[in-house]
């Protein structure tokens, strides 16, 4: 076999396999009429005019990009004041801006963990949390969804010095939010740092939204803690919070902070108008609850078996690989978009349409969507 002739046969296979599984991913360029149940936009704020404008007048001013990195020359005023804003509004003392969500935890955890490191995740943590992990070379643990009592097991089991239990805030694909103050007491018990990555939280959650961390926790109980911008900010890009000394660190020695260009200062700009309209404007977050609330009543009315969450994130498990591509499929016919998330997104046996809600949603969208829900289950039973 020639080299290029086994190189076909090896992509070949991983794409027989996958699509044996049900599990071949494809992309959908969303036409403009959809009805979006998949996104994570949840207050709007991507299509918000006045944060479009703070773009389109940060590019008019700063430029279309930063044209290099935050520490040769990329780093602008409107980043200061962004970072500044990001560490009154979680209550901490610093906070650094990172590309992307995914960047950050890779380059927090390659900066903070080496092979003498204990890292203890739960099981669902998010696949950049993993990978960083991994990245770090660091020993790593994972812990039963949400059980304090296997972290604990695991933490009393481990002779590291420098331990770290991570969460994420709100699990992406659940909707759970961590108990954060059990994290804190088991985390203080065994002398290890806690890490939470607040992704879809922050905006949501807690006082001016601040998140299930943010003004609740300070960063003695919360020494590291992650939020992204493209979320419920609407925007894009990520930050870390907390002390100066470790945001000090993060600059010295977090790579994927170091070696990439810095975040374009008009998406900074962006998020500043973003964050003002989060901490000053609480109707959307109440907009978006009442939705929350609806769906989930008129829902488990009609029987539909949803799991446990309060969050916008209302994954509605199928189980089955194939049922859940038909669901979708079947929704997409009707012009309503929501995620059909299969593993290895999340455990085997545990495929489901992840249904997330926004403030942007009327009672007449979230009809629309429960009718088409209800012809799926109906189509099922004939
Ligand atoms: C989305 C998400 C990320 C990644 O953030 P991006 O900015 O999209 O790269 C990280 N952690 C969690 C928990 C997420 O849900």
């Amino acid at each position: 076999m020639s080299v290029l002739d086994a190189w076909q046969q090896r992509l070949d296979d991983a794409r027989t396999d996958r699509q044996r599984q049900h599990r071949w991913r494809t992309r959908q360029a969303l036409a403009r009429d959809t009805l979006d149940f998949a996104g994570n936009d949840y207050l709007g704020l991507a299509h918000d005019p006045r944060v479009s404008e703070a773009q389109a007048e940060g590019a008019r001013r700063f430029g279309a990009g930063a044209g290099a990195s935050h520490l040769v020359s990329g780093h602008l005023d409107v980043h200061d004041a962004l970072e500044e804003a990001l560490a009154s509004w979680t209550g901490r003392q610093r906070a650094l801006l990172f590309s992307t969500g995914y960047m950050a935890n890779i380059g927090v955890l390659q900066a903070l963990a080496d092979s003498h490191t204990a890292i203890f995740q739960d099981r669902l943590n998010h696949a950049s949390l993993l990978d960083g992990a991994t990245l770090s070379g660091a020993r790593s643990r994972r812990y039963h969804h949400r059980n304090m009592n296997d972290l604990e097991n695991l933490l009393k089991r481990s002779d590291s010095v420098h331990k770290l239990v991570i969460s994420d805030g709100v699990f992406s694909m659940d909707g759970h939010i961590a108990d954060i103050g059990a994290l804190v007491t088991v985390s203080q018990r065994h002398n290890a740092w806690l890490m939470i990555d607040d992704a879809h939280g922050v905006g949501i959650l807690g006082d001016e939204g601040s998140g299930c961390v943010g003004s609740t926790w300070r960063s003695d109980d919360v020494p590291v803690l992650v939020g992204t911008l493209g979320k419920a900010l609407g925007t894009a890009g990520a930050f870390v919070a907390g002390d100066a000394a470790l945001i000090d660190h993060l600059i010295q020695f977090s790579r994927s902070y170091i070696y990439t260009t810095a975040q374009p200062p008009a998406i900074a700009n962006a998020t500043l108008k973003a964050l003002e309209i989060v901490q000053q404007e609480p109707e959307h977050r109440a907009h978006l609850n009442a939705n929350i609330a609806y769906f989930r009543h008129e829902a488990l009315h009609l029987g539909l078996s949803l799991s446990d969450s309060s969050t916008p994130i209302q994954p509605l498990i199928l189980a089955d690989e194939s049922r859940t591509l038909r669901w979708a499929a079947q929704l997409r016919e009707q012009g309503i978009h929501v995620g059909a998330i299969r593993p290895p997104t999340v455990p085997k046996g545990e495929a489901r349409l992840r249904i997330t809600l926004s403030a942007r949603h009327q009672h007449e969208d979230i009809d629309r969507l429960l009718a088409a829900l209800h012809d799926c289950q109906q189509q099922e039973s004939l």
